[in-house]
Order: structure tokens, then sequence, then C-alpha cells
């Protein structure tokens, strides 16, 4: 009896401090959602800033005696690499991002942690405890190369998370030294994932996934890689409250070249974040939002062991990363094949293309599938049910340049389905900034729509202009909602 008794209290302890670290965890994150404004670093306001652009922020740290900045080595074109340290704990925190240039959501977010570190507020009992028990070493941008040039990979065309074995890079060579001379306990390895991955098989954009790294073929599970699962799920009930059902699972395959997963056999607890899409956020804001959130949570959790209490086998009901995602999908079209009508559906996916330095960017639309995707979801739908497909009109007269555009009321031609205009000379431009389809005066203006095509053309009933698209982006004729945005160059 008295056993009993002895174990029911035990129990009812354990579900105590469950609940309060539970508890604690969400009014703790709310907190830092609903205030966030206040620490959003204002300089950053879109992903392809530079390193000249987070340089005088880094400067404004070392004024501040709670920061260390070091220079921890430099890229391949002699960009001094930095490394912020902050705290002086016994649990060693090592938080990396950028590490693929074209990835900076979590970079922005991290900009957004010193200024809540270094401005005086509500957050004076988590600041102290957590830097009294934690030390913290950011290192924001590890290929400043590759984000002068906004692409994953560095200056000597290496894409750094294929490089941790052979370490032809310095940039990789400057992340295994840290984690080799740090001996961090914990390592943040944060990136960006396609924005068309789906959490499971659902309409649902996986906004951010996480991922406990495997550290072998097996995907076995030791204390290491079991933190990084306890870590995760605190984090997951997290985001839950801002993104129900958008958090993703990153496939834990193992990968013997990746950082990630030799940082987890080398014995730091590894967590993967990846920030995905989120609706009508293309400049991914709300996800860097999303970023400062979860990382504050995790390294309270850190800070305070509350991780421990979580049980690792709630990190296998976040559903996997899945691609089940089109940016459009248009549904039931109907489109003439030798004289017969057949039903399509069509699979459109928008990629950018950097512009001028990479400071700006337009898109290029492709039709990725085509025929029944009736399994598969788009972030943007359209039901074609009773309407068919035909191609755009192509204007009577031809450009000298892109810049005899300016001369047309675009927005009133397209919407009498005008899609086209063709060039009079050769244009070097591949994307531009109106709505519009044009053609270089080699290209063959009407071509049957299929895969590998870019998305221009109209969707009608009977004689009657139903929608309009260019480029994969759309202006619905009856109710005018008009989503049209930059156009291409053919
Ligand atoms: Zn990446």
């Amino acid at each position: 009896m008295l056993k009993t008794t002895t174990a029911f209290l035990i129990f009812a302890f354990k579900l105590l401090l469950m609940t309060t670290a539970y508890s604690q965890d969400l009014s703790f994150s709310k907190q830092l959602f609903d205030t966030y404004d206040t620490y959003r670093e204002s300089a950053l306001t879109h992903r392809r800033f530079k390193q000249i652009d987070i340089l005088p922020l880094i400067d404004q740290l070392k004024t501040d005696s709670r920061f260390e900045v070091t220079t921890v080595g430099e890229s391949v074109e002699k960009r001094p690499i930095q490394m912020i340290k902050v705290g002086s704990g016994p649990r060693k925190v090592l938080l990396w991002s950028q590490m693929h240039g074209d990835e900076p959501s979590a970079t922005m977010a991290i900009f957004d942690i010193f200024n809540l570190l270094r401005t005086d507020g509500p957050f004076e009992d988590f600041k102290k405890q957590l830097l009294a028990e934690t030390t913290l070493y950011f290192v924001p941008m590890l290929n400043p190369d590759g984000a002068e040039r906004y692409q994953r990979r560095n200056a000597l065309d290496i894409d750094l998370n294929r490089d941790a074995l052979r370490l032809q890079s310095p940039e990789s060579r400057i992340l295994k030294g840290l984690q080799q001379s740090l001996k961090p306990d914990f390592g943040f390895n944060l990136h960006d994932q396609s924005t068309r991955y789906s959490a499971g098989p659902t309409p649902k954009q996986a906004t951010i996934s996480f991922l406990a790294t495997a550290y072998d073929q097996a995907r076995n599970i030791n204390p290491v890689r079991e933190r990084s699962m306890q870590l995760i799920v605190g984090m997951n009930r997290v985001l839950q409250q801002y993104i129900p059902g958008g958090v993703g699972r990153f496939s834990d395959e193992f990968e013997p070249r990746a950082f990630g997963d030799n940082i987890q056999k080398w014995g730091t607890t590894l967590i993967l974040i990846e920030s995905g899409g989120y609706p009508n956020d293309p400049e991914k804001q709300f996800i860097r939002k999303l970023n400062y959130v979860a990382i504050l949570s995790g390294l309270q959790a850190i800070a305070t062991d509350a991780y421990k209490t979580e049980s690792r086998s709630e990190y296998n009901t976040i559903p996997e990363n899945e691609r089940y995602l089109f940016d459009v999908l248009i549904r039931n079209a109907q489109i003439m094949r030798g004289g017969k009508p057949i039903t399509v559906d069509l699979g459109i996916n928008r990629y950018e293309v950097n512009v001028g330095h990479a400071a700006t960017f337009g898109y290029r639309s492709v039709i990725d599938d085509f025929g029944d995707l009736s399994t598969f979801f788009g972030i943007e739908e359209i039901d074609a049910t009773g309407l068919t497909l035909a191609p755009g009109k192509i204007h009577p007269q031809s450009l000298r340049s892109l810049a005899d555009l300016k001369k047309y009321k675009l927005d009133s031609l397209v919407q009498l389905g005008v899609t086209t205009f063709r060039l009079a000379t050769p244009s070097r431009a591949t994307t531009h900034l109106s709505p519009i389809h044009l053609l270089q005066p080699t290209t063959t203006a009407v071509r049957p729509v299929q895969t590998g095509r870019i998305p221009t053309f109209v969707l009608r009933r009977g004689n009657q202009l139903r929608y309009v698209f260019v480029n994969g982006f759309w202006y619905d004729v009856s109710t005018g909602d008009n989503k049209l945005a930059t156009g291409v160059v053919e």
C-alpha cells in the first residue's frame, strides 16, 4: 500500500512537473510572439540582404559588453565570418545560419534575438537565467559569398552541406573547427526548405520543419539524438499555436556528407530547423518571427532542462514533409487534342530568378505536371470544370524593346485576353516586372500546352473569357481578382 502510494505520489509529482513545464512554455512563447515587433531588427526587411547589410548590426554588438564578437575565419572571397558569443553558462549552444546562401530566414531571426538580449524590458528574468545557464555561440551567415549571389552554393560552387567529410571549403573547415574546439552540447542548424513541402499528405504547407538528424544509416537513437527529439517536441507544441498543422518532420535518411548528420555523430545534440512557405509571405517575414519564437523557446528549454520531461515518442507524431503541393493547381480543364476535348489538371510551379546583383527577383513559371493530379493540392487552386484552355492573344504590334511596354495599358489588355507581345529585337532579359509574356523574335508563337512549358493561356466558358494566365499568375475576369505578377521573356 505504502509502495503504491509512493509510486502514485511520484507519478503525480512528475505530472505536475510536466504540466508546469507545459504551461510555462506556452505562456512564455506567447509573450515572445505578442511582443515581437519591439525586438524585430528593422534594418532587415526582405530575404536578399547581403553580408554588407549585417556587418553594421554586428558592429553595434561590439559596443555592448555582454557580447563578444570574433572573426572565426574568412570565406573563399575573403569575406570575414563572424561569431557572436553571449552568456557564460555551462550548457554550450552553437547556432549557425545561412550555410546555404539563399536560405536567410533564420539569419533575420538571429538579429531579432540579439535585440531581445540587449534591450531592457519584460524578459529580464528569462535573460538572466538564459545567460547564466547557457553560453550561446551564433554564426549568423556561414556562407556570405553564396548570400552575395543569393545562391545555395559557395564561391567554389560547392554545397557546404555535402562537404563535412572532404572539407574543401574554408567555410566547412570553420564550422567543423568550431564544433571540435567548442564541443557544444547543442547545435542549431538553420536552413530554408522548398515552399512546396506539405506537412503530411495534406494541402497545408510545412511552414517550419524539424529534424532530429540521424547519425548512422540505421537511424539509431542514442541519448544525444534523443535530446534533439525532446527539444523538437517542445518547439513543435509552441508552433502549433500559430501554425496548426503547419509543422513538418524532415526526412531522417542518413547523409554521410552533411554537417547535421556528422555533428550529431560527433556528440552535439543537433536540431535542424527548416523554414518553408506560408501563404502570402513571399519574403518570409512571418516565418522569421516563428523562427524567433521557436529558437528562443528551445533555448529556454535548454536553460531550464525543461526538455527532459518531453517524451521522444511524440516526435514521431509530427507529420513528415511530403511533396503534394503545386504553387497553382488547375483542376478539370478541357483542352483540345487532335480536334477532341480531353480533361486535364495542370500543376504549375513558380521559380524565382535572380535579377541584377541578386538584390531583386522575377519568376519563371513552368507546367511541372499535366493529367490526373487529383491526389495533389495547390497552394492556389482553380476549378476549371466546364472551362476550355486556349492560347492567349498576341498583340499585333511588336516591341522594339522592353521599354516600349510603357506605352500600353497592360492591365486593360490582359483583361481582354492579350497575354503576349513579340519583341522585334532580341532581349537579354529572362524575366521582367510587367505582367506580360514576351516572345523573342525567333520563338515560335503558338505551341501546345504541355509539361515544361511556361503557363501562359486563357480559360474560357464557350466564347466567354474566365481566367487569363500569364507566366503562372492569373486574373479572374468574373471577380476581378488580380494575382498577376512579373512577366517572362521566352
Ligand atoms: Zn539548406
